[in-house]
């Protein structure tokens, strides 16, 4: 009988434990789900839809070079999954775990209708295996890391399966065009075509052309100006390439890479949290944030859709936002002022950012979106530094965000230096708006809702 092996973020042949188990024993039959259906499951923002397409395209041409194919279906995964499993007469799937709640929810269901055998490979180390001494799930990202980094390196990754047996005959297939994952119009993606090269194979390029400058990511790596970090986010998101593959490519090339590797610590931490909290996406961990008084009318209103825009005043919060919107991706450094400038200096539910980055960023991640938005709010297990409030204008200056300031925002290229990230009133061009609101003034009324919030 065929295996049928369930594809979601893992959409890769190498390192891909599932696959390996499933290609040594028989017939193969991979199949994607797309489960817009089931109301638990937080459907795909735009971006993550625009990047699927192409993956899934990408991975159903390296199927077909290993004799094999990707069969697509759309709807409920809990059912659609058993009536595949009947049609080919299939009576296993094997998969790789995933720890978004409603990944969990539908593999004990999966579970209850067929065998499901599940693997580790999308993390350096399975969520839920680091622990205290006393076997407690850490809540710290620090502890955590020293205490994985203890059974590091990761095993070697394993290459694809030489080929993918075939079953006697395909099950029908979805064709991808049909499923509508780009947009039309308006066609809102060119940045992102301009950028980006989904697959594995796109992400074997990148991982290769930042391996060679590894060593020099700790000098770079705040600097918005400079392409000083990986880009390997949304490939690492989709499981095109494992965090292994990273860790080793990236400790070949010589020179410290301790810091870079952290970073993929942050990423296994913040899936930590979400086994933990899995409705952390949605819920603030810090009871002082249930009676936060945030702003919600209509100025507020206007207030989140000129930060949606880049149309803040704030030149490095505007450039952010719109290279968001241009590439779908941003920044770290500027990422975290951002998402703090809206939490704080316009006091907006950092639920609304969450959503928003959701939407547009192409590596949208359950786990590493909600740790970091509550990460900046203060209301995390990791964190409460509500009042720590990150100055817009000075970390624009200190980070050296001028040239990135000049490539996002046109309107102020021609500025001279001592002006980009602050620009006088008399001096700022007729298409920039002034500042929505003052940064001392923000700032004294974030700390006052504090107070408030505190009781
Ligand atoms: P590099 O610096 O090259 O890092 C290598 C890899 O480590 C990244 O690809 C990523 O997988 C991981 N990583 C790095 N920083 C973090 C971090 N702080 N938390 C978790 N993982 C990390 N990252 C996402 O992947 N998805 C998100 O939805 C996301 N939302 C964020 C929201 C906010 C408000 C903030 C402040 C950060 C968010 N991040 C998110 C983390 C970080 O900004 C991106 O992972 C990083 O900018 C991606 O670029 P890179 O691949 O060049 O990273």
């Amino acid at each position: 009988a065929p295996i049928l092996v369930w594809l979601r973020r893992d959409l890769r042949l190498s390192d891909q434990a599932a696959l390996a188990a499933a290609s040594a024993k028989g017939p193969v039959i991979p199949v994607y789900v797309l489960d817009d259906e089931t109301p638990e499951h937080r459907a795909m923002g735009a971006a993550s839809r625009w990047w699927l397409h192409y993956s899934l395209a990408s991975l159903d041409a390296a199927l077909r070079g290993k004799g094999s194919r990707l069969i697509l279906r759309r709807g409920r995964c809990e059912e659609i999954l058993p009536e595949l499993a009947r049609e080919v007469g299939a009576r296993e799937v094997h998969a790789l775990h995933h720890y978004e709640p409603w990944w969990r929810g539908a593999e004990k269901t999966v579970g209850r209708k067929l065998r499901l055998c599940l693997y580790h490979g999308n993390y350096l180390l399975p969520p839920g295996t680091v622990t205290t001494g006393s076997g407690a799930p850490y809540k710290i990202y620090t502890p955590f890391w020293r205490a994985l980094l203890e059974r590091m390196p990761p095993p070697e990754p394993r290459c694809a399966p030489q080929t993918i047996a075939a079953p006697p005959a395909w099950p029908k297939s979805d064709r991808l065009e049909d499923w509508r994952l780009l947009p039309t119009a308006p066609d809102w993606a060119g940045g992102l075509r301009a950028m980006w090269e989904p697959g594995e194979e796109g992400a074997g390029e990148r991982l290769r052309d930042f391996a060679e400058q590894a060593s020099g990511y700790e000098s770079r790596r705040n600097l918005p100006g400079v392409v000083g970090t990986s880009l390997l986010s949304p490939h690492l998101h989709f499981g095109e390439v494992t965090p292994a593959q990273v860790w080793h490519a990236a400790s070949s090339a010589g020179g410290s890479v301790g810091i870079f590797l952290g970073e993929l610590g942050w990423r296994d931490y913040a899936q930590n949290v979400i086994l933990q909290f899995p409705d952390y996406g949605g819920r603030p961990a810090r009871e002082t944030f249930d009676r936060f008084p945030w702003r919600s009318g209509g100025p507020a209103r206007e207030d989140l859709r000129a930060w949606k825009r880049g149309m803040t005043g704030y030149p490095i919060v505007d450039a952010g936002m719109r290279q968001l919107w241009h590439t779908g991706w941003m920044h770290n450094r500027v990422r975290m002022i951002a998402a703090s400038f809206l939490i704080k200096h316009l006091l907006i539910d950092w639920r609304e950012g969450e959503r928003w980055f959701w939407d547009t960023l192409v590596d949208a991640d359950y786990a590493s979106n909600a740790v970091n938005w509550q990460w900046t709010a203060g209301s995390g297990v990791d964190s409460s530094m509500f009042a720590r409030i990150m100055a817009p204008l000075s970390q624009s200056e200190k980070f050296d965000a001028s040239a990135y300031i000049r490539e996002w925002l046109p309107e102020l290229a021609e500025l001279p230096e001592g002006e980009i990230h602050d620009p006088a009133p008399m001096l700022r061009p007729a298409g920039y708006l002034a500042k929505i609101i003052d940064h001392r003034q923000a700032r004294e009324r974030a700390l006052a809702a504090w107070e408030q919030a505190k009781g």
